[in-house]
């Protein structure tokens, strides 16, 4: 490939909404460029990459049994009403009609059209189990595209689905994806974590996310330093806290004046008291209708965690105007005691006493609060965020860490979610109907690449792992309307290609400096520089990417070596 030939629109600036440097990255290295809000065209060299990432994800779900299949994207509203999700799923569905008025939707996910193929297909138990996937578009129409293709809304996914007839079936193949997501993550040159995640609205009751570390990830991880326990911190468990024996004197419910003093921070400083004195109430919208949750001051409420506490379909956190309207009471003093609405209580917050909360009472707080006495809570559970430091909950000895990351793949176990509801059976070995079982499998294809960026990059550009590089090496002739260098370069180019070695020929009349530039913004891996002076002496000059090193190699004896040293790094 010449580099005048291929279209790589590089930009000196990053665009303005850029906020992650590998959205910015992308779009300077003429990688993909935005079309509408979260929908992106893929430049060649994006393309380039990407295909990489999906030719790793094919091997590896091959590997382990997976056959290729290739689903619409668009899919009837029927199928999405017999597993119940037509109207569960909201509005990142993208719905339409036909020019028959036959209602449509662009598919998110594809459960339902998957469940569909095996119950018309699939009748034994002698036919199981079976895993298929797909590398495809979805379209979720995020509340909040951003990040570039990481988050976009139209994006590639690979899914996979599995079908089964025992548990036990069903568990080896989630372990058997487990070990093809680490190996795909891996042979992508990511530094990454397997964590145990909240199944979310694919529904399920078991599931892993593959999150790469990074501190512009929209995710946050939970794992211990001594033992293998990581989890998403929005299912990472609080130990439980030490019991505390009930303090001398229990004081009375007193209401203190604190005017303006509405957020933890201003009442505490106010009253003179740690954060851990103050219940913090929080009123959340729940299909139940409004429920209260209630944490310790000095903690965060955990709205994935109270959700399973609540039992309930959806929770989302109560707007001060809905609160004001259905329940009269002013926010900033908001406050347990008292209050018609069901409660559900962090364990922590059960073991206070002598607490403050708000009074529901504008300007007024409550002091010498005690839970048993004057609380009327519904249930007691861990509903609050772990914190960095706080005692590891699986063994002795170990302390959390909480980092960032990119949530890059996700594994559960379905169950029978979809095959009861969508009546997906198989005849087991005595003749007697059963529901198939189900695990599904995703990897963002986007997503993972972009990931690769964010671990990957300095104030040059990108610097691809070998495995992703669009090109492994560029050839950089000094100046190409020289003979010699220019049969040299050709010679070079030649040869690579021969030897598996994709290879971008720098052919542009620009300066030296000026291709070099490009080369390290695009991130390929190996430069290798032609000149007079060195082509005099017998020799070209490699450049590493990644480290900076260079070395010289006679030519064109070496050139053989190239493909060794691009593995080696
Ligand atoms: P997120 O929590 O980030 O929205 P999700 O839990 O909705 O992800 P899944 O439904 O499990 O994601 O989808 C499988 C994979 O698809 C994710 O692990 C991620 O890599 C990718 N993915 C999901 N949403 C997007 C998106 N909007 N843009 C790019 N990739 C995405
Ligand atoms: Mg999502």
């Amino acid at each position: 490939m010449y580099y005048s030939k291929i279209l790589i629109p590089t930009l000196k600036d990053s665009p303005a909404d850029a906020e992650v440097t590998s959205h910015k990255l992308m779009v300077r290295a003429g990688m993909i460029r935005q079309v509408a809000a979260g929908i992106y065209s893929i430049l060649p060299l994006g393309l380039r990459v990407l295909r990489k990432v999906e030719q790793i994800i094919r091997e590896e779900m091959d590997q382990i049994g997976g056959q290729e299949v290739f689903l619409p994207s668009i899919q009837p509203a029927e199928l999405w009403a017999e597993s119940g999700r037509w109207d569960f799923y909201g509005k990142e569905l993208l719905r339409f009609k036909d020019r028959n008025n036959r209602e449509f939707c662009y598919g998110p996910t594809h459960e339902e059209v998957i469940t569909d193929i095996v119950r018309c297909n699939i009748k034994s138990y002698r036919q199981l189990p079976i895993t298929l996937y797909q590398i495809q578009t979805k379209f979720r129409d995020e509340v909040r595209p951003r990040f570039g293709i990481m988050r976009g809304r139209e994006f590639t996914m690979k899914d996979a689905y599995s079908f089964h007839t025992t548990e036990e079936s069903t568990r080896e193949t989630y372990s058997n994806m487990a070990n093809a997501y680490s190996q795909i993550f891996e042979r992508c040159g990511l530094s990454f974590k397997m964590v145990e995640a909240d199944s979310g609205t694919i529904g399920g009751n078991f599931s892993h996310e593959f999150v790469v570390l990074a501190n512009s990830g929209e995710d946050s991880i939970g794992f211990c330093d001594s033992c293998d326990y990581a989890s998403n911190i929005e299912k990472t468990e609080a130990k439980n806290p030490p019991e505390v024996s009930e303090p001398a004197s229990l004081e009375d419910l007193m209401e203190v004046a604190t005017p303006q003093k509405k957020t933890i921070e201003e009442v505490t400083q106010f009253l003179r008291v740690p954060q851990k004195k103050l219940i913090k109430t929080i009123i959340f919208e729940t299909e139940q209708g409004l429920i209260a949750g209630l944490v310790r001051g000095d903690r965060g409420i955990n709205p994935i965690k109270l959700k399973k506490l609540v039992n309930c379909e959806w929770l989302i956190p109560a707007s001060e105007e809905l609160i004001t309207k259905t329940i009269g009471l002013p926010c900033g003093y908001l406050g347990p005691v008292g209050i018609k609405l069901n409660i559900f209580a962090d364990k922590e917050v059960s073991l206070m006493f002598n607490s403050i909360t708000g009074a529901n009472k504008l300007d007024t707080h409550l002091t010498g609060v005690q839970f048993s006495r004057d609380l009327n809570v519904k249930k007691v559970g861990d509903i609050r965020n772990v914190n960095e430091g706080d005692s590891c909950v699986k063994c002795d000895s170990g302390k959390l860490k909480v980092k960032k990351g990119i949530e890059v793949g996700h594994i559960f176990i379905l169950g029978k979610k979809y095959s009861e509801s969508m009546q997906a059976l198989y005849l087991d070995n005595q003749g007697k109907e059963k529901p198939i079982i189900m695990g599904c499998y995703g990897i963002g294809v986007g997503r993972t690449a972009a990931a690769a960026i964010e671990q990957n990059n300095d104030e040059k550009g990108i610097i691809w792992p070998v495995s992703l590089a669009p090109f492994q090496a560029v050839i950089l002739p000094v100046n190409f309307s020289d003979n010699t260098i220019y049969s040299a370069a050709k010679k070079i180019y030649k040869t690579l290609w021969k030897l598996g070695v994709e290879t971008l020929l720098d052919d542009r009349s620009d300066r030296l400096g000026a291709k070099f530039k490009d080369a390290e913004l695009l991130g390929i891996p190996m430069q290798i520089v032609v000149g007079l002076k060195n082509l005099d002496e017998g020799k070209i000059e490699i450049k590493l990417r990644k480290s900076g090193d260079s070395l010289l190699i006679s030519f064109p004896e070496e050139i053989k070596n190239i493909p060794k040293i691009l593995s080696n790094l």
